[in-house]
């Protein structure tokens, strides 16, 4: 008998790379893309802090590097993503937020993934000026119990300092002081941002003005994922 029913097809597959200097906005893009593509957001800097409240190993060795803005040695991060994309929730596509960072990490990706996955991937390389990132990461407030982000400003919680969902009281990350936020923006034009090259040919790369407001940024990466841009 003839199966009459419409073919199913695979839902594509939605893989992403974040770019873009810390305060760029790549959170909070990541999540609220990982909702909407129903695939998870892979934070390597929420990973790090995770262990570093769970007092690991990892956490023990990576917490006086991130609490200076320095990046972590390569190999750790590579061994993370690799375990992580093994999981389950990875099969259908991920949204990597603050991984690859180096050229290294680029590189180990791309064996990780092999040559065709990266030429698949959409590379989001998020651009806003400086002095907004300043103001970002100065104004930027975050939960210590559910990682949850805000800003004093532009996204403030709705009681006074505490989290909207955990009812914890907000901090700001020891890293978005000043002193260790000029050593992040350093590590991020000396490290990170010779990956807009790297991926400009290999990738689907997209540059996209990260200077608006989150709904306009959200709408151009989604037209982006759904081949509409
Ligand atoms: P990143 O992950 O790139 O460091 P975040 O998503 O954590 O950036 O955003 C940094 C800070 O700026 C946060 O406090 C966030 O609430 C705020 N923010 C994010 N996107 C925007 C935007 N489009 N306009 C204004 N503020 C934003
Ligand atoms: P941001 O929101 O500023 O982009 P993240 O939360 O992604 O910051 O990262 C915070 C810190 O975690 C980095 O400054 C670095 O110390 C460490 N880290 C996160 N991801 C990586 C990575 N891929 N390579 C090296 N260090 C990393």
């Amino acid at each position: 008998m003839v199966d009459a029913r419409p073919e199913v097809r695979p839902a594509p597959r939605l893989r992403v790379i974040f770019l873009g200097p810390p305060g760029a906005g790549k959170g909070t893009q990541a999540a609220r893309l990982a909702a909407w593509g129903k695939v998870p957001r892979v934070s390597t800097g929420d990973m790090l802090r995770e262990a570093i409240a769970a007092g690991t190993d990892l956490g023990r060795q990576v917490g006086p590097l991130m609490e200076k803005g320095s990046l972590v040695p390569d190999e750790l991060l590579i061994g993370i993503i690799q375990e992580r994309l093994l999981g389950k929730d990875c099969r259908n596509g991920y949204i990597l937020d603050g991984f690859p960072r180096t050229l290294r990490q680029a590189q180990g990706f791309e064996t990780m993934v092999g040559g065709d996955l990266t030429e698949e991937m959409l590379v989001f390389d998020v651009e806003v000026p400086r002095s907004e990132l300043l103001r970002r990461l100065s104004g930027r407030r975050w939960c210590p119990t559910c990682q949850s982000t805000y800003h004093v400003d532009n996204k403030p919680p709705r009681a006074d300092m505490l989290c909207d969902r955990e009812g914890a009281q907000l901090i700001q990350r020891e890293d978005d002081k000043e002193v260790a936020v000029a050593r992040r923006l350093a590590e991020y034009d000396e490290r990170t941002a010779p990956l807009i090259d790297y991926y400009r040919g290999r990738s689907r790369f997209f540059r996209v003005n990260g200077y608006r407001p989150p709904d306009a940024v959200f709408q151009e990466l989604t037209r982006i994922a759904e081949g509409r841009a």
